[in-house]
């Protein structure tokens, strides 16, 4: 049976009255809660079994519904309750990609701890049938694709430029891409750091090992990312190397 915890009802269907005194007894407080019925017309059965038959989804039937799953959640518990394991499990298998996608920006945020898995008495693969369903939407193109592929390929893309991780060009050129304003020197148009927008939360984190930082260290640091050193002969061997992640399909 499907359990329906409060934060999955709408607003709109819970009806509560402040006082209500039914008979001369007085029956204000949970007592008077009513959620109004709801009816589904739009569903796709299909889904499901597209999930099934994938390699990591094969497991999702066997779920009933206990959430256990949910209950041991670090995302759920600690950063949104709308990140329910449990809850995403019910959609696909009722075939509510609607619903689904109204949760499309929570959906991501599992941090594979694997906690449900562990505690899943039915043994459902909870974490790999998660994917199933993401990957399965995205591939539908009901969703984008996952965000960190993204930073994926910005990451990708630099350390091709530059044959190592350039942190600094990493860091403000993936904060540009975010929409925040960053400057950039006229002649190279690199990213310059912390001259510009930068968010409050990535001064606070830079700022504290910056303290503890030796300063010799830390000079070094800032001339690499102005000056951006290069891998010798990096121009040669990034046609290569591009030629071959293309032909694995590894980039495109
Ligand atoms: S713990 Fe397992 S059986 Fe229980 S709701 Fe989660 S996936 Fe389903
Ligand atoms: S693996 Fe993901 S869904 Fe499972 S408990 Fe951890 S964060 Fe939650």
């Amino acid at each position: 049976m499907a359990i329906h915890e409060r934060s999955l009802v709408e607003p709109e269907r819970i009806l509560r009255k402040e006082r209500l005194v039914i008979d001369g007894v007085d029956v204000s407080g949970d007592w008077n809660l009513i959620i109004l019925p709801r009816v589904i017309n739009n569903y796709d059965l299909d889904f499901a079994k597209e999930i099934i038959n994938s390699p990591d989804g094969k497991t999702i039937n066997q779920c009933y519904q206990c959430s256990y799953c949910t209950a041991s959640c670090p995302v759920h518990n600690y950063w949104d309750e709308r990140y329910n394991p449990r809850h995403f499990i019910y959609l696909a298998r009722l075939g509510l990609i609607d619903e689904l996608q109204k949760r499309a920006d929570v959906m991501w945020r599992c941090v594979s701890c694997h906690k449900c898995t562990h505690r899943c008495p039915k043994g459902v693969l909870v974490e790999e049938v998660l994917k199933a369903i993401l990957r399965t939407m995205a591939k539908k193109g009901l969703i984008d694709e996952y965000p960190s592929k993204k930073f994926d390929k910005f990451f990708t893309e630099s350390v091709l430029e530059y044959g190592r991780i350039e942190d600094g060009e990493l860091l403000f050129g993936w904060i540009e891409k975010q929409g925040y304003k960053v400057f950039k020197d006229p002649i190279l148009k690199k990213p310059i750091p912390f001259i510009g927008e930068t968010p409050e939360w990535l001064k606070q984190l830079t700022m504290k090992p910056i303290k503890s930082m030796n300063i010799s260290f830390l000079v070094l640091n800032a001339k690499h990312m102005l000056f951006h050193p290069r891998t010798k002969n990096w121009n040669r061997f990034k046609q290569v190397l591009r030629k071959v992640m293309q032909e694995e399909g590894a980039l495109h």
